[in-house]
């Protein structure tokens, strides 16, 4: 693996209160240049929605701050802490998997597919990671989880399997377990786009309570009513960069780019 350098100073991180720092990211597959130069903050406690069309490079920016995918160039950082490397001198090294599996414990992430461990019940889904990453005691991961599934009105599933659940009793669940790490950041990947749309509301109402107790989000969604509601900003992604960005009303009622324009055109 080779190191990348990225000088020091471009790579210090980060002014009081972001939570979330994404400088200058870009990413390519092969030839195919999925992010082109991303920046985005995230303020600690702040929910930030982001819209944008199919394969304009959102999945592919989670996963980027997640560190399933690594950068080309740019660095992104959480709570001041660089994500994958390590600085020394005036280079950055590639951390070690196990610090990469560190760091990402406290980066809960919800999947458009719940992606729950399916031989296992709702609660030991809740304590897997704090008893086997963190090695939180059993009984304590126990009550936390039992706190978490109360909050996520799933208080009487804990012994059920997923297959058992509801799609969005499912999603409910696998936030519960997203949020079981006390992760620093919550990031949502189109968590309702799976379920039914009688569905939508009963996940959404839990990502609105979680927005409500000041828990720092980023929620790739296209509900639109939802972002209105309960986004600190939006940001419109378009062809691997951020488009424009703003308070919801500003972004949603308007747009100052063609391209944000008729994208909205089409999902409102
Ligand atoms: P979005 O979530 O906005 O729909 P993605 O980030 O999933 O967009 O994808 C952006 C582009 O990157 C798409 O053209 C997609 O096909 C491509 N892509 C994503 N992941 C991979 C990968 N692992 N290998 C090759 N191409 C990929
Ligand atoms: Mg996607």
């Amino acid at each position: 693996m080779s190191d990348v350098t990225v000088p020091v100073k471009d790579a210090e991180p980060t002014v009081d209160g972001v939570m979330v720092d994404v400088h200058g990211v870009h990413k390519s597959f092969g030839p195919l240049e999925v992010l082109r130069g991303v920046h985005l903050q995230v303020r600690a406690g702040e929910v930030t929605v982001i819209l944008g069309p199919s394969g304009s490079g959102k999945s592919t920016l989670l996963r980027a701050i997640n560190h399933l995918e690594k950068v080309n160039q740019g660095w992104i950082s959480i709570d001041g802490e660089l994500i994958g490397y390590r600085r020394s001198g005036d280079k950055l090294h590639e951390l070690k998997e196990k610090d990469v599996l560190k760091q990402r414990t406290h980066i809960g992430f919800v999947f458009q597919n719940f992606n729950l461990f399916p031989h296992l019940t709702v609660l030991e889904n809740l304590i897997e990671a704090p008893v086997s990453a963190l090695r939180r005691p059993r009984k304590e991961a126990e009550e936390t989880a039992r706190r978490l599934l109360d909050r996520v009105g799933l208080a009487d599933k804990t012994d059920a399997y997923p297959r058992q659940l509801s799609g969005g009793q499912q999603q409910r669940v696998a936030i519960a377990r997203a949020l079981a790490v006390e992760p620093k950041v919550l990031l949502f990947d189109e968590p309702t786009s799976a379920l039914d749309p009688e569905l939508v509301g009963e996940v959404l109402d839990v990502i609105k309570d979680l927005a409500r107790t000041g828990t720092t989000m980023i929620v790739v969604s296209h509900e639109i009513g939802f972002a209105r509601e309960v986004a600190d900003t939006v940001v419109f992604m378009d062809g691997g960069v951020v488009v424009e960005q703003g308070a919801p009303a500003a972004v949603l009622d308007n747009p100052q780019h063609e391209r944000t324009r008729a994208f909205l055109s089409k999902v409102l």
